[in-house]
């Protein structure tokens, strides 16, 4: 596009408002993938387009930039443009950052956007489709957090209909958004935990997906909103019920020809090729820092357990194993094979970031043709600790701090984040940790103040 009001900027602000659209917002997130974003009128589509809303990246929650730094540049990509189903008024458009002309190195969009690219040299493609589940809750009048349905109350809650029926106003609407933005839902379902709730739907290219995601998260939450409830993306919002993960379903295909590569000719059961056992061996070198990202709470690790569900499971990996069709392990291959599904990715994490992680991860197991090892094929959970140690199987990181000290030693995140951001993540998630760790909860009085 040359000028700022060129054709093709024109001919976008003609097709917006044939839809009834008034405003354009470029879009990008925080370090927590939270959706940030100017508003522009519709007339000043053109130089919104190339780059004239400016932000202070420094006043972004973990964006490292000074208040004394230049301002970044909010560069939309057109191909992403979203006009809001529940505000039709407004289209929002994922923005890729810009410093003084420059990429912004520091943008999540542009740290995937790099790996991506390093993927598309070795001639693929990374797909991927993200299991959303959460939460949707009410307050009820003494300000607790409870589920919409008061039938809610089962200890396994898992597919209940009668509860997801007391729910569809809510569902319904952001199901059909999804649709009508062509995402492709193909089921949902009431989870494991009162006011729990999984939305399915297609895969796609990574970066069209943390794009869907980061947009999906905004969406839930301002249509539970209308609807007087509160969606949550908090990864274990209680202690005895199942927590919400974001199940990252990975698969390369050839850039060219579109084809799986995950893929193979042995169509038994769990099978995927050997260009994906590299992608894993990859992962699981990484997984302690890329847990980090993908579970990037102090709550995160309060999901990573193998007990704390009424329900019996909690269905998260403990270990970091991969295998067959088997929900305790970390990398999981459903059965019909052709994909790779990481369960220890939570609905909190950033998905630019954790995908750009994992992604660089894999590609270097491909690189470097690792061998994961034999698959575990048994439930995890069982695994004495004398069984874990002959088979190499070590731990996910049990807390925010043991993750963060992994992301830290691990020369792969700095690589992949680039020196600021790398900083500026081991800085803001170790405060976290520490804030945490320095706090006195409910838990510790109970336990200790008459006891000692
Ligand atoms: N909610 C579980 C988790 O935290 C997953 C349940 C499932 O397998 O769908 O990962
Ligand atoms: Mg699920």
């Amino acid at each position: 596009m040359s000028g700022h009001n060129s054709d093709a900027a024109q001919a976008l602000a003609r097709e917006f408002s044939q839809q009834g659209v008034r405003y354009a917002l470029a879009s990008y997130v925080d370090l927590h993938g939270i959706c940030k974003a100017k508003a522009v009128p519709l007339s000043h589509l053109g130089p919104m387009l190339q780059g004239s809303e400016l932000f202070t990246g420094a006043a972004l929650d973990g964006v490292p930039q000074d208040v004394s730094d230049d301002e970044v540049a909010a560069v939309p990509d057109p191909a992403s443009a979203t006009v809001l189903p529940w505000h039709p008024e407004l289209v929002w458009m994922a923005s890729d950052l810009h410093l003084r002309g420059q990429p912004f190195e520091a943008c999540s969009r542009n740290i995937l956007n790099r790996v991506q690219r390093e993927a598309a040299a070795m001639g693929l493609q990374f797909n991927l489709g993200v299991e959303t589940e959460f939460f949707v809750l009410r307050r009820d009048e003494q300000g607790r957090a409870v589920p919409l349905s008061t039938r809610d109350t089962l200890d396994k809650p898992a597919y209940d209909v009668r509860s997801l029926l007391d729910n569809l106003p809510w569902l319904d609407e952001l199901v059909s958004a999804m649709n009508q933005l062509g995402w492709g839902v193909y089921s949902f379902d009431h989870e494991d935990g009162p006011g729990q709730f999984e939305i399915d739907f297609d895969y796609a290219d990574v970066v069209t997906m943390a794009d869907r995601l980061t947009f999906f998260k905004l969406m839930a939450k301002e249509i539970a909103h209308k609807h007087g409830l509160i969606a949550t993306f908090m990864p274990k919002p209680f202690a005895d019920r199942t927590g919400s993960g974001a199940h990252f379903n990975m698969s390369l295909a050839d850039l060219d020809t579109g084809r799986n590569l995950f893929e193979t000719d042995d169509k038994a059961p769990g099978q995927v090729s050997e260009i994906a056992h590299h992608f894993m061996a990859g992962v699981l070198r990484h997984a302690a820092a890329i847990c980090a990202v993908i579970a990037p709470t102090v709550n995160s690790y309060k999901r990573l357990v193998a007990q704390g569900s009424m329900s019996g499971f909690t269905w998260a990996p403990v270990f970091i194993c991969y295998g067959n069709n088997n929900r305790t392990n970390m990398l999981r291959i459903p059965s019909a094979g052709g994909r790779v599904e990481c369960r220890a990715a939570d609905i909190s994490c950033n998905p630019y970031l954790g995908a750009a992680l994992m992604l660089a991860a894999g590609l270097q197991g491909i690189r470097e043709r690792l061998d994961p090892g034999p698959a575990n094929l048994v439930n995890a959970y069982t695994l004495t600790p004398q069984q874990r140690d002959e088979r190499g199987i070590k731990n996910l990181p049990r807390t925010l701090g043991e993750a963060i000290d992994a992301f830290a030693a691990d020369p792969l995140s700095r690589t992949v984040f680039g020196d600021a951001m790398f900083d500026a993540y081991v800085a803001y998630k170790t405060e976290e940790w520490e804030a945490y760790h320095s706090a006195v909860s409910d838990w510790e009085h109970k336990r200790y103040l008459e006891f000692f």
